[in-house]
């Protein structure tokens, strides 16, 4: 599902030159689910974002579902993200304007669907996350728990093969943030491939491996030390 090979990523030049990526190398199979682990400001965020299609890298190669991203130009890589990649991150980004509902249908109205058809997935999906009472909420009516739910739902409705998270728990209480994590564990079980940025050990230790980031580069993905 992801081919990273010696990921490079340098951002400003010359006395403001940082680099954010120091050749990383990283290969997750369909369905597994992969977490990372790493200090503030050791590039998990950067990587997150190349592996999301958002930013591209300085060098090195990236294959996301056997398709060179490094190689495609803005317009395919925004096909990419939409079709393939859900996100939930740990502030959750619903739209304050936009009820529940319409949050969850937003990203599938870019795909040119049928609007009924938008609105019955999305509703299915709010049932699935426990909201259907909530679906005429705003964000600002909702607790953190439930908007983080919505946001579960949002970033299934385009059923992407592959769901991305930046500490999608980092902002909810144990409780809240288990149930969350629940779900995950159960779309990774339905086939879904997970990549989670998360400081939480609990959070890390759902997944089938657990990698460290220091400096832009693994520190652990040398094989037999994998957790
Ligand atoms: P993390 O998510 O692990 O906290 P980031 O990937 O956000 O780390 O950042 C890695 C390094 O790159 C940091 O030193 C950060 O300041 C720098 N950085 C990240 N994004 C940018 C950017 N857009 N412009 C300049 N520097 C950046
Ligand atoms: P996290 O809390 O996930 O580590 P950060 O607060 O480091 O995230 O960064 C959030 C976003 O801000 C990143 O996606 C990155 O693109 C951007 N960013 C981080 N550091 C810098 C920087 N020094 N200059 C510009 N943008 C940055």
């Amino acid at each position: 599902m992801i081919e990273a090979i010696n990921l490079v990523k340098k951002y400003g030049e010359g006395n403001t030159e940082v680099n954010a990526l120091n050749g990383i190398n990283l290969s997750v199979k369909k369905g597994e689910f992969v977490s990372i682990q790493g200090p503030s400001g050791c590039g998990k965020s950067t990587l997150l974002n190349i592996i999301s299609c958002l930013e591209k890298p300085t060098k090195g190669e990236i294959l996301i579902d056997n398709i060179d991203i490094s190689e495609e130009n803005d317009g395919k890589l925004a096909e990419i993200r939409r079709d393939k990649i859900g996100f939930i991150f740990q502030s959750y980004n619903l739209i304050p304007t936009m009820n529940a509902i319409e949050n969850v249908m937003l990203p599938m109205m870019f795909a040119g669907k049928d609007d009924k058809l938008i609105a019955q997935r999305a509703s299915m999906l709010l049932e699935m996350v426990g909201m259907e009472k909530r679906m005429n909420h705003k964000p600002n009516q909702l607790s953190g728990g439930e908007q983080q739910r919505v946001a579960v739902a949002r970033s299934l409705i385009n059923d992407p093969l592959l769901i991305i998270g930046d500490e999608p728990t980092g902002n909810l209480d144990s409780k809240t943030g288990s149930a969350v994590m629940e779900m995950l564990k159960k779309l990774n079980e339905e086939g879904r491939t997970i990549v989670l940025v998360t400081h939480d050990t609990v959070v890390a230790n759902m997944a089938h491996r657990v990698l460290h980031i220091k400096d832009g580069q693994f520190i652990d993905n040398q094989p037999g030390q994998e957790v």
